[in-house]
């Protein structure tokens, strides 16, 4: 059920503390840890605590989770130190945008030059 731990969700798994992460913040609600793969100096995903597939679905059900999500990451990036220089924050949704976990997550990325469009 959307809300509910999923048994085969890594990014559960990670909230739940069975699968180990870098984690650089965390709140009642939201947890954010560093990329596995960085795509860029700074490379930190926030998620909501609670499991939903993907942001639309979070903010179809609880929307103040996703605003939650979007402080945690202007303080991660003032925290890592690119607040100044810019950044960006991307929810991949859905596999024809490259989302490739299915628990909602907001990609923070800064640290070096970022190109628009993205690929
Ligand atoms: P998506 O492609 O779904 O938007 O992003 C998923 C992200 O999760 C990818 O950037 C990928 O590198 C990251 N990722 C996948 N597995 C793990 C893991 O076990 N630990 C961490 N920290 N990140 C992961």
């Amino acid at each position: 059920m959307a809300g509910e731990p999923q048994a085969d969700c890594l990014f559960c798994k990670i909230v739940a503390g069975e699968v180990p992460a870098t984690i650089v913040r965390e709140t009642a609600t939201t947890v954010a840890f560093r990329d596995i793969n960085p795509q860029a100096p700074t490379h930190v995903l926030i998620i909501p605590k609670v499991h939903h597939p993907d942001a639309a679905a979070l903010a179809a059900a609880e929307p103040q989770v996703v605003a939650d999500i979007l402080c945690e990451a202007r303080k991660v990036a003032a925290e890592d130190g690119v607040e100044d220089t810019g950044y960006r924050v991307v929810f991949n949704t859905g596999s024809g945008a490259g989302q490739t976990v299915f628990h909602a997550h907001l990609h923070v990325l800064g640290g070096r030059g970022l190109q628009w469009p993205p690929g």
